[in-house]
């Protein structure tokens, strides 16, 4: 009996991991003008302020070209959003299927993986800020 009550938490708490980016994605479609009209108001990033993109430069661009299917325009931007945004596919279509209580693992649990694409974003940090790597900047 508590183990049933437990696993209608659990998926209780899955149904709602699966809404949330979709009512998200809904929300900002709905409200795309106030949320743009907002842009403006966030404060600039810090190595902007010196003349230097950090990794996450131009991210939201980035996002919102990604929002509304411009892939390469979002890649050209900040390609970690697109890559942020695949493994954010493969954990959610992994949840999907936990929820319908298949277990399967397709996004990455080595933490090799993650080290690596923390040190890729290390490389891709110092290469934006060269000159000869302009092509990293933000378009
Ligand atoms: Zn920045």
């Amino acid at each position: 009996m508590d183990k049933k009550i437990s696993n209608n938490k659990k998926n209780i708490g899955r149904i709602i991991i699966l809404i949330l980016p979709v009512a998200a994605a809904i929300l900002l479609k709905v409200y795309y003008e106030p949320f743009c009209a907002l842009l403006p108001k966030v404060p600039e990033c810090v190595f902007h302020r010196f003349g230097l993109l950090c990794p996450g430069c131009g991210a939201t661009r980035a996002f919102l070209a990604l929002f509304w299917g411009k892939v390469i325009k979002s890649i050209r931007l900040n390609p970690a959003v697109f890559l942020g945004a695949v493994w954010f596919a493969l954990f959610y279509i992994e949840q999907i299927f936990r929820l319908f209580g298949k277990e399967i693992k397709i996004y990455p649990r080595n933490k090799w993986f993650y080290i690596a694409a923390v040190s890729l974003l290390l490389v891709y940090f110092i290469l934006r800020n060269i000159p000869m790597f302009s092509f990293l900047t933000i378009a």
